[in-house]
């Protein structure tokens, strides 16, 4: 199989899942003018046989993925209090006077830092979601986060004491120049904290629909801490945190004698417990997810000729279940984002739409894209007297 490991440079890999052409996850359509020119790319998961990482091995230009990115951090409440939380912890544990992000979004992390009274940057590669930043008043650059943008933030601002990247890091097919960046950005005794969707949750709770174009790696411990250790990194933390269904933190630092905590040795127990850097796990897990994409897409497929179906949550994983399991019967594809409302799915063009719809149209199913925010969407529309159905980590219905 052709490709190189994005984390030990092995040329040997091998798919564990072959998705087929699928529309871009992010890809919402501004309306059925917009079908025509829909494109697929085809999404086959590897695992490499040297270090077991997770990886999509031929990304999507990312021009075409990330250019108009319908994804605002901070409509989602989640998310914007997962970023509170992280402000206070990089405030309490490293106490920084200058913060650098990469992959800021609109600035869903940038605002509390500043408000803390800690100068926040952030480099994103979407000039809409920039924008979006700059009129919130933070300062935030559209481009690629490499040596050179690090070197003109460098002279505009000083050396950083926190380089850091929320699902940012994972995305990028040359993680070398993000590390090549944070290495030229850094104070000597400064920190690269990252935090990305966790190969040990992808595990865990066989979340393949997290699997798309735009996800490019899953990391874990294992496979992250030689990709650092080539560019002089050193991981001296790591833990789980509960983000996204899942995400791993991991702090490094340049120093030579940084030892790392007790959670980091815990995680590495976990994951060899776990065998979860090895290609045989992968494709167990392979298997696993076909399985699961069928069950839903035959169970749905009968339900649909009797009853009305809709799907709440427009993310990602939504675009990744209607498509795998056809689900092209769906009444309507809900979410509260005025990014999304008003758009078409991906693939299905389901019609995406505000709550309220909802309440107009009661269908007899709603099937939760967005499973991992399944009580809070659930607490949230709690008239609704049909049945609610998620599909991961099994099919249920309640
Ligand atoms: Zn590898």
């Amino acid at each position: 199989m052709k490709g190189t490991c994005r984390a030990c440079l092995g040329s040997q890999l091998h798919p564990i899942l072959d998705l087929g052409e699928m529309p871009l996850a992010g890809g919402f359509l501004s309306g059925p003018e917009a079908i025509a020119g829909e494109r697929r790319f085809p999404l086959v998961i590897h695992t490499c046989d040297a270090c077991g990482l997770v990886q999509i091995t031929e990304p999507v230009d990312p021009d075409v993925l990330f250019q108009d990115y319908a994804f605002s951090s901070s409509t989602v409440q989640p998310l914007v209090q997962h970023f509170q939380s992280y402000a206070s912890w990089l405030k309490e544990r490293f106490d920084p006077r200058l913060v650098v992000e990469f992959g800021c979004n609109d600035g869903v992390l940038l605002e509390p830092l500043e408000k803390a009274g800690i100068t926040a940057v952030g480099v994103d590669i979407s000039q809409n979601i920039t924008d979006m930043a700059r009129d919130r008043g933070l300062k935030a650059i559209a481009g690629f986060f490499d040596a050179e943008s690090a070197r003109a933030i460098a002279s505009e601002y000083g050396r950083a004491d926190i380089v850091t990247g929320s699902n940012a890091f994972a995305h990028n097919d040359h993680p070398e120049a993000i590390l090549e960046g944070a290495r030229e950005l850094l104070k000597p005794d400064g920190r690269l904290v990252l935090e990305m969707m966790y190969a040990g949750d992808l595990l865990d709770q066989l979340q393949w629909d997290t699997l798309y174009h735009e996800h490019l790696t899953f990391y874990s411990l294992g496979t992250i801490s030689p990709l650092l250790s080539r560019y002089g990194f050193q991981v001296t933390h790591a833990e789980r945190l509960p983000m996204h269904g899942g995400a791993l933190r991991i702090v490094a630092s340049m120093e030579a004698n940084a030892s790392p905590t007790a959670a980091t040795n815990e995680l590495d127990a976990w994951e060899s417990g776990h065998r979860l850097n090895e290609p045989e796990t992968w494709d167990e897990f392979g298997r696993r997810s076909l399985s699961k994409i069928r069950i839903v897409r035959d169970t749905f497929a009968a339900l649909a000729s009797r009853y009305s179906i809709w799907g709440y949550g427009a993310a990602g994983k939504a675009t990744m279940w209607v498509n795998a399991a056809a689900m092209h019967y769906l009444g309507g594809m809900v979410d509260a984002s005025p990014l999304r409302a008003g758009k078409l799915m991906p693939g299905t063009h389901t019609p995406i739409v505000f709550p309220d719809e909802l309440k107009k149209h009661p269908p007899d199913y709603i099937f939760v894209t967005a499973w991992n925010y399944a009580d809070l969407i659930r607490s949230k529309e709690s008239w609704f007297e049909g049945i609610w159905s998620t599909p991961l980590p099994d099919l249920r219905f309640f």
